[in-house]
């Protein structure tokens, strides 16, 4: 049941002094990096000043800003020949970060993908389809280095070509996949064109769902079409990749591995501490990382800790499904909106297809909002008043939750823009 017993489930009271004794070795590594070593120099910071877990408020945070302005060397701890591997970010919100490995920080890494992976069920025999592009993106080399420690057989199949995917997983057994949500629901519709039913042509038992914002309700809509378990995997490139948080059986938050990082939840305004329970940025620290270590990362991620103990028997705390990212917040005419509100409500209403679009413009001084959604293939007939009934079904739907009445679309099943990797969900075409 665990990867490794002791370390799963150790009492939080020592879990807490190997993050102190984590937190002092960072502190001590991070000032080989001229960006740390600086800035300590700068506001005067001594290592022993922090005493206790508590104490790492009096850092400063850092910020992807800051790994932008010290690209590509200024966070590197150590010399240039320790360095094995370098990753990057998806540069979903603009320049990409780069992050350098040494050799003991694949391993670590490593122990974590393969821990999360055999926390769901997989095992050496298992044969273990990896969908996510590979390359710089940590989605593959992470999540194939886990597999392979467990002792599956890895199908590096990489992202995309869907007709090809479906083709491997049912000649070689696939029985786990890692996936993004979005391509999911897609790759569901390649299936039926394909007269393969993934619930009864394929030896499938589990699918590793991430990289994106998704709700309770596209995941349960992921599981009902493949007829398996989707467990939420979390991880950003700036603390390795996957591997950060991960749901176990229970399916009722991702525990967070606690012993390679330390985690605080700040208000992303003020960035005052928040208590366990409320929601706010998630902000980490590296614990054991040698070549690139960071000290209270904002990941711009908004999630918060579940507070209590989970039925699994496993200590690291649990944090919720991520909600978003700060900088994903749309304003529309003063209200606050996530596009994962709007693909939860969509997700509810039978006739909607895989995809949807929101678009955000302005006409003079008014922000508007248009939603254009993919229908399902069955409802895509003639039926004029058919659609213009599940147009208007949408926009009372959408208005409920989101407050402002906007504009729908619907357009034809596999119409809108499809990426290979994270789904883009809103065009905003007001900042021209
Ligand atoms: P980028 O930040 O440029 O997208 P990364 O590849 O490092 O590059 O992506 C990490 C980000 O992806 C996270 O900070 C988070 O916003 C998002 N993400 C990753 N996994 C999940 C998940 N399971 N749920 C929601 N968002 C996720
Ligand atoms: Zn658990």
């Amino acid at each position: 049941m665990y990867w490794d017993e002791r370390e799963e489930t150790v009492e939080q009271a020592r879990l807490q002094e190997t993050q102190m004794e984590g937190l002092r070795e960072t502190l001590r590594r991070a000032q080989g990096s001229s960006y740390y070593r600086d800035l300590f120099k700068d506001r005067r910071l001594q290592i022993d000043d922090i005493r206790k877990l508590a104490d790492i408020e009096m850092l400063p945070l850092t910020t992807k800003d800051d790994l932008r302005e010290h690209w590509p060397w200024g966070f590197v701890a150590v010399a240039r020949e320790e360095l094995i591997r370098m990753h990057s970010s998806s540069g979903t919100t603009g320049r990409a970060t780069v992050i350098f490995h040494t050799a003991n920080d694949i391993k670590a890494w490593t122990h974590l993908v393969a821990r999360s992976m055999y926390m769901t069920g997989m095992r050496r025999g298992d044969v273990f389809q990896n969908m996510m592009t590979y390359g710089l993106f940590t989605g593959g080399l992470g999540f194939h280095y886990g597999a392979e420690e467990i002792g599956a057989l890895v199908i590096p199949a990489g992202a995309g070509n869907s007709k090809r995917q479906i083709q491997l997983i049912c000649d070689f057994g696939t029985t786990f996949i890692h996936i993004i949500p979005s391509y999911a629901l897609y790759l569901s519709t390649v299936f039926d064109e394909m007269h393969v039913d993934p619930r009864k042509d394929t030896k499938l038992k589990a699918a590793f769902i991430g990289a994106e914002p998704h709700s309770e309700k596209m995941r349960r809509t992921i599981e009902d079409l493949y007829g398996f378990k989707a467990y939420n995997s979390y991880g950003l490139s700036e603390m390795n990749g996957p591997g950060v948080a991960f749901e176990c059986p229970c399916q009722n938050g991702l525990h967070i591995w606690e012993d390679q990082f330390l985690v605080e939840i700040i208000d992303p305004l003020t960035g005052k501490p928040l208590a366990d329970g409320q929601e706010g940025e998630l902000v980490m620290t590296t614990l054991k990382r040698e070549g690139m270590p960071l000290i209270r990362y904002r990941t711009k991620d908004l999630t918060r800790i579940i507070p209590g103990p989970c039925d699994c028997g496993r200590t690291h705390r649990r944090i919720e499904r991520i909600k978003g990212r700060t900088d994903d917040m749309m304003i529309i005419k003063g209200v606050n909106i996530f596009p994962i509100q709007i693909e939860k409500r969509l997700m509810e209403i039978p006739g909607v297809g895989t995809n949807f679009l929101v678009l955000l413009d302005r006409e003079g001084y008014d922000d508007y909002m248009n939603v254009q959604v993919e229908v399902k293939r069955e409802f895509f007939t003639g039926d004029l008043k058919q659609l213009e009934k599940l147009r208007r079904r949408i926009v009372e739907e959408l208005k409920s939750d989101i407050l402002i009445t906007p504009r729908v679309d619907l357009v034809a099943p596999d119409s809108l823009p499809k990426t290979e990797g994270k789904a883009v969900r809103v065009i905003d075409n007001r900042k021209d």
